[in-house]
């Protein structure tokens, strides 16, 4: 029986943290570390000593137009090198993943950012190299190295935010595949929907009924206005459940139930050691 586990880190930490490790090829040193996590509501940043205190960290709005993205994400890193010692390595945590075809970002929920060559167009901007990955790769990672999921084999990670992001580790190593698309279980299809999934949700991918539109902040807050009729963003749907509202209990309820399906499913093809949220 797979195991549940809550993570307690916090997602630009991470990324700074683990985007050394997540390039095999860079050797893990003591310098330090400037993280940023590019998210569809808000860009962290973050600096971290080589030792692993906290120097310095800044959260802004992430823009609506891909320029502007950029742009914030140079003026982050700016910052923070400002905070950082010379020589720190910079890692950037976004939602989607690069073609290994083409090297174009795709599948990213920011859909601004899908096909464009992100990782280039930001070295460019800085002049300086830069690791790149997805945002649920680096948690995954880090939650297996030495989080939750620190001690066994085969750790499967979700990232329940504005989407919903996959990340799968098998033996220390974080599982890309061929496609550079293992594990993005936000977009399987939501297993065995129900009537009150019907019809099914078109995704940005093209697809109808992928699990991302029901398991994620954009999710709930989309099923809560369907059954309340009411306009609330998903954390002030959380903050009304956790007071005892019934609407926000039974919303919260739903998802929970709707990620049980997806986790059933999981383990039906890999049957994870662990589950990390
Ligand atoms: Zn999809």
């Amino acid at each position: 029986m797979a195991g549940w586990s809550r993570s307690s880190k916090s997602s630009s930490a991470i990324i700074s943290a683990k985007m050394t490790s997540c390039a095999m090829t860079t050797p893990i040193t003591a310098a330090d570390r400037i993280g940023i996590d590019l998210g569809g509501t808000k860009i962290d940043a973050i600096v971290l000593s080589g030792e692993g205190s906290v120097r310095y960290e800044k959260r802004v709005a992430t823009p609506k137009d891909y320029d502007a993205i950029l742009e914030a994400i140079v003026g982050l890193v700016y910052e923070a090198q400002a905070h950082a010692g010379q020589g720190a390595t910079i890692g950037i945590g976004a939602p989607g993943s690069a073609s290994p075809r083409t090297g174009l970002w795709r599948n990213a929920n920011i859909l601004v950012c899908n096909g464009k060559p992100m990782s280039d167009d930001i070295e460019r901007l800085l002049n300086r190299p830069i690791r790149m990955e997805n945002d649920a790769n680096c948690f995954a990672l880090s939650e297996a190295h030495d989080g939750a999921g620190s001690g066994h084999a085969v750790v499967a990670c979700f990232t329940i935010g504005t989407a919903l992001g996959g990340g799968l580790v098998i033996d220390g190593k974080v599982r890309r595949g061929p496609n550079n698309e293992a594990a993005e279980f936000g977009h399987t299809p939501m297993p065995w929907p129900n009537e009150s999934e019907w019809p099914l949700i078109p995704c940005f991918c093209g697809k109808n009924g992928c699990v991302e539109q029901y398991v994620s902040g954009t999710g709930l807050a989309r099923d809560y206005r369907k059954m309340t009729g009411e306009d609330l963003k998903g954390p002030e749907i959380v903050a009304k459940a956790s007071q005892g509202n019934g609407e926000a209990i039974a919303a919260i309820d739903r998802l929970a139930d709707r990620l049980a399906r997806l986790t059933a499913a999981i383990v039906n093809v890999i049957d994870p050691d662990i589950f990390v949220i």
